[in-house]
């Protein structure tokens, strides 16, 4: 059971329709599919979906990498998972979509080695989950469109991405709501409002009765003071999703009272810093989702694998792979609309 190679591969994925958020518009997704192979032939994947914007990581020096990786972890059992996962917290900086890819490459190797699927490796404590689906940033009536188009397929809980506009976004979220009774909302701002601006916004949902759920990174990331006193002035609960890429992140803000939820990335944390802050989150009773970058099914795959195995999420936003072209479908889990189940 002991690692042989490592391989990288580049994917290109267009999106259906073009995915803008403050500050961010994109037509297509590049993502690294890595492979772990074991000295008896068995082939574990996993799946980078880099992000410049969020991790400072970029593709060519991501690919930089593979021959130091293979280095690195060639020759350890895969049941000594542990080890690869230690070596790859070193990269973590640098890399951690790669960090997350290859820590889950190793345990699906694993899986197919022992015949347990990697969620009941985590401790099988659910075997289906609820996802939501986003809504990007576009005119109103487009807005209006998709919102209703995705809740009669079933997405009780509709992510809304706003930020570019306070005025804009207010109108925007009063008519999806009229639009979608009984909907439940998770608003994105992705860092776009100033913390008066925040409060503004949240005051405002709140008086107009908008089923808010969360409320996700209204201001800069870097702004822990900030987050906070939106926090203590927000009626609605809210979410750090750029402030948190790391267990020392989660640490801050935990201690510090900044946040109501905290939203875990694989391509943000990989593997282990996720499982750290989710034991830290529990302890202080700071509420989890879980979300995702640009992955393909097979990105989401471990996105579900780890939100099933520890039942530790209050809300999951694992969507992107409805969100992209691919030729197969390749999740190791069966999904209708808003509904995944385990295989
Ligand atoms: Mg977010």
């Amino acid at each position: 059971m002991k690692i042989s190679d490592v391989k990288f591969e580049l994917k290109r994925y267009e999106y259906y329709e073009t995915f803008h958020i403050t500050g961010s518009s994109r037509n297509v997704a590049e993502n690294i599919e890595v492979k772990v192979f074991l000295d008896d032939g068995t082939e574990g994947i996993g799946e980078a979906s880099p992000s410049y914007r969020v991790n400072g990581e970029i593709i060519s020096s991501l690919f930089s990498l593979e021959s130091t990786v293979k280095e690195m972890i060639k020759g350890i059992d895969v049941r000594d998972y542990a080890k690869v996962f230690k070596i790859m917290d070193g990269l973590s900086k640098s890399a951690p979509s790669i960090k997350a890819a290859i820590q889950y490459a190793t345990l699906d190797a694993l899986s197919i080695e022992i015949g347990l699927p990697v969620y009941k490796i985590f401790g099988g404590s659910k075997d289906t989950i609820e996802t939501d689906k986003t809504i990007s940033i576009d005119t109103l009536e487009r807005m209006v469109q998709k919102s209703i188009e995705t809740f009669s397929q079933g997405f009780h809980t509709l992510k809304i991405k706003v930020g570019e506009s306070l005025k804009e976004d207010m109108e925007k979220i009063l008519a999806i709501s009229e639009a979608t009774k009984g909907a439940e909302y998770v608003i994105d701002a992705n860092q776009g409002y100033s913390p008066k601006e925040a409060i503004q916004f949240a005051n405002f949902l709140y008086e107009n009765k908008v089923n808010v759920k969360i409320f996700e990174q209204p201001i800069i990331w870097n702004d822990f003071e900030g987050l906070k006193f939106v926090r203590e002035a927000s009626p609605i609960s809210i979410a750090a999703d750029e402030s948190v890429r790391t267990k020392y992140d989660a640490y801050r803000l935990i201690k510090d009272d900044c946040v109501d939820f905290i939203n875990i990335k694989l391509m943000k944390s990989g593997i282990s810093d996720a499982l750290a802050i989710i034991e830290m989150a529990k302890t202080a009773n700071v509420g989890l989702m879980i979300g995702c970058m640009s992955e393909s099914s097979v990105g989401i795959n471990q996105s579900v694998h780890i939100a099933a195995g520890t039942g530790a999420f209050a809300h999951c936003d694992l969507d992107s792979h409805m969100l992209i072209k691919e030729e197969k479908f390749r999740g190791k889990f069966v999904q209708k609309g808003s509904t995944i189940n385990l295989l």
